[in-house]
């Protein structure tokens, strides 16, 4: 089977494609390379003992979709493609809609014209807005706080109506809780430009002594520790779940919105402390005021991706910090060389 990654040099795409080649998959990979570089293409090559096919271009290339879908015999499409920082969104709504909503317009566009009709898409669980209860589960009702989530929101909506409009579609969105760590290898993982806006990178450029220190958004949230809980999920068992939903999309057809997360939520405190065993380095804070728009606490009930694509994550809390620390250091070791 041959699947098409958009999005597919960045994170979390980068990641599914070693975990699809290794499950027997045809990967390609699309990207614009906005966030990402091709350097990642030779990384990737020595991870899997194999050169992956990459076509650079944006996702509102509708042409050069059509055309990549036919040359490659295209299957199925997992959809990362897309901008991501919440507060980006907030001071640039239009670049946010016209790259992750009218992205995906073009893309279901040339999937249309190929007769293409399996996607996993890169949700997230942001579409729950402000948690009624907790554990999350997919019948929560779904509202956004930003325009990032909004786009997300408007997305998974959409693909609704594909779903219902023609029977041969089968689409899988996924929602993403926070994804950490990195490939065991420490060849791939989290790199992003400037100053970063996730917990875990910021933490792990604390440890490696790149920034001073950590600043902790509030300490005064109604969790266990005062501090914002979440649940961090290892990007190598995110990966696998793309496998799951591919595989459950072979036999499924119709829409379907999935959590991915291990149903455990750790506070940032818990965090700092995982990263120093991990790295046997200090981790200096300081708490400071809350971040605008965060929730006190945000976890998943992962039982949906259990009975419905036969997957659960595996990786610990350890493990998550353990490879983003060898990610960490061999970063610092191919800057120095
Ligand atoms: P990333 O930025 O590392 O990867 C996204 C990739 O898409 C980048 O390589 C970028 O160059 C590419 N891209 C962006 N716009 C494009 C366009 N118009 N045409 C072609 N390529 C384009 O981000 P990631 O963390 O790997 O996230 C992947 C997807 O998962 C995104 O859709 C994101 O919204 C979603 N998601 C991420 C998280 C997270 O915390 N990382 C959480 C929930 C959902
Ligand atoms: N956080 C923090 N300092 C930072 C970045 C994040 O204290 O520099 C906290 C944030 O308030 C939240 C948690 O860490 O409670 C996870 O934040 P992240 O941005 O990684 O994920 P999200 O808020 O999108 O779930």
């Amino acid at each position: 089977m041959n699947v098409l990654l958009t999005g597919g040099t960045g994170y979390i795409g980068s990641h599914t494609a070693v975990v699809l080649l290794q499950s027997g998959y045809r990967v390609v990979l699309y990207d614009n390379l906005s966030n990402s570089s091709d350097a990642v293409l030779e990384k990737l090559a020595q991870i899997t003992g194999q050169p992956i096919p990459f076509i650079k271009g944006d996702v509102r290339d509708t042409e050069l979709l059509i055309s990549t879908l036919a040359a490659h015999r295209i299957d199925a499409v997992v959809h990362f493609a897309g901008l991501k920082a919440v507060g980006e969104s907030v001071e640039k709504p239009v670049d946010y809609y016209a790259n992750n909503v009218q992205g995906t317009i073009s893309l279901l566009q040339a999937m249309q014209s190929a007769q293409v009709k399996t996607l996993v898409f890169s949700s997230s669980a942001t579409v729950y807005g402000e948690p009624q209860f907790l554990p999350l589960d997919e019948s929560h009702p779904t509202s956004a706080t930003n325009p990032y989530g909004r786009s997300k929101l408007h997305i998974e909506e959409m693909l609704k109506d594909v779903a219902a409009s023609d029977p041969a579609w089968g689409i899988a969105c996924l929602r993403y809780f926070n994804p950490v760590g990195a490939h065991e290898s420490g060849l791939i993982g989290e790199n992003p430009n400037g100053v970063p806006n996730n917990l875990m990178p910021y933490i792990a450029q604390v440890a490696a002594g790149q920034r001073a220190e950590l600043s902790v958004f509030g300490a005064d949230y109604p969790t266990a520790d005062g501090t914002g809980v979440r649940d961090y999920i290892h990007v190598m068992d995110l990966a696998q779940g793309h496998a799951a939903a591919l595989a459950f999309l072979s036999a499924t057809i119709g829409w379907h919105a999935v959590n991915l997360g291990t149903g455990k939520g750790y506070s940032v405190l818990d965090m700092i402390q995982a990263v120093e065993k991990a790295s046997g380095q200090r981790v200096p804070y300081k708490i400071v005021a809350r971040r605008a728009g965060d929730v006190a606490a945000c976890y998943a009930d992962p039982k949906k991706a259990g009975e419905a694509l036969n997957w659960r994550a595996t990786r610990t809390l350890d493990d998550m910090c353990a490879s983003t620390w060898r990610f960490q250091q061999s970063q610092r070791l191919s800057v120095m060389s």
